[in-house]
């Protein structure tokens, strides 16, 4: 594994090694005794997933180089292969990038020397969100076998979707999708279940937002009485079993996909999600770093 694009770039050893450093990273302090540095890219909003990079490169005292796309020589024709090749001509020995292209990747990896991770492509992959789903998963039910995962929401559109649910089945979950008829992917690759049969059979019901800004026809938008056709309200969440749990992978829309209350429930794991991806990421750091040779493990400090 040279870089990380997809999930299709991860063994299920590599998983197991991610897993593990993640565990190590959040039961002790760890630093790189080395100086790199990490160019995070991103052309795309983003709070969660920019800034547990910057805090897991930070904790791993590896140099965070910022970048705002609106203030960078994009504006005057650079593409994004040439601001990639700049960063690491200046010394960035790992670079992150979120691009709403769904195969920017192609154009970069094969004319660079650094490992690249993808922090968010369109709409086709998001394989570090995954992978911190993924974690989260197992801290709470310690398999993947016989667990029956339902991605909820807009599917066609979610790169958190595509990615988390081919993770999940490779890891032995039994993955369904729900939502509307108007969100879900064409080639039918996991069975759909309504919303109302979803919440009495899930273990984990993953909830995701509508992705207005990634819709082409206005029949994908206009959706009356969301909340109410295909949302998880207080009653459906009722109906849930006792240890299923809830996760989404932010931003939140309360009160369309999810009751504004449920975001806080007991069963909720949406923060705990959020706390695991600085490990997951500092894990996946590490991993890529190790695999070019950037690092070994003398160079990972305890402090
Ligand atoms: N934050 C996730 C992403 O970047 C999910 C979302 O935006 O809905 O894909």
């Amino acid at each position: 594994m040279d870089h990380l694009i997809t999930v299709d770039d991860l063994e299920i050893s590599d998983i197991q090694e991610i897993f593990q450093l993640a565990d190590r990273f959040q039961h002790g302090r760890y630093a790189i005794k080395k100086q790199l540095f990490a160019g995070n890219l991103f052309f795309e909003p983003s709070t969660r997933t920019k800034t547990s990079f910057i805090v897991a490169e930070r904790k791993l005292r590896i140099e965070a180089l910022d970048f705002q796309p609106e203030l960078s020589s994009i504006n005057k024709g650079e593409t994004l292969l040439d601001t990639v090749k700049t960063f690491e001509a200046i010394g960035a020995n790992i670079v992150v990038i979120r691009h709403r292209d769904d195969d920017w990747a192609k154009q970069i990896t094969p004319y660079v020397s650094i490992p690249v991770i993808n922090g968010g492509a369109g709409k086709k992959a998001h394989p570090t969100q995954s992978l911190l789903d993924a974690y989260t998963i197992f801290h709470e039910f310690h398999r993947f076998e016989g667990l029956n995962v339902v991605i909820a929401g807009d599917i066609k559109h979610s790169r958190v979707a595509h990615s988390s649910a081919d993770l999940l089945d490779k890891l032995g979950a039994q993955v369904f999708v729900s939502g509307p008829n108007e969100h879900m992917d064409e080639d039918g690759k996991y069975p759909y279940v309504e919303i109302d049969e979803a919440v009495r059979f899930a273990d984990v019901l993953m909830l995701l937002r509508i992705q207005h800004e990634r819709h082409e026809k206005e029949s994908e938008t206009t959706l009356d009485n969301y909340h109410e056709r295909y949302g998880l309200t207080i009653e459906r969440e009722r109906n849930m079993k006792s240890d299923a749990i809830i996760m989404h992978p932010g931003p939140v829309n309360r009160g369309v996909e999810i009751d504004a209350a449920l975001v806080e429930a007991e069963r909720s794991r949406i923060f705990k999600q959020m706390q695991n991806g600085v490990y997951i990421r500092m894990a996946i750091l590490t991993k890529l770093l190790r695999n070019w040779g950037l690092i070994d493990e003398d160079d990972l400090e305890k402090c």
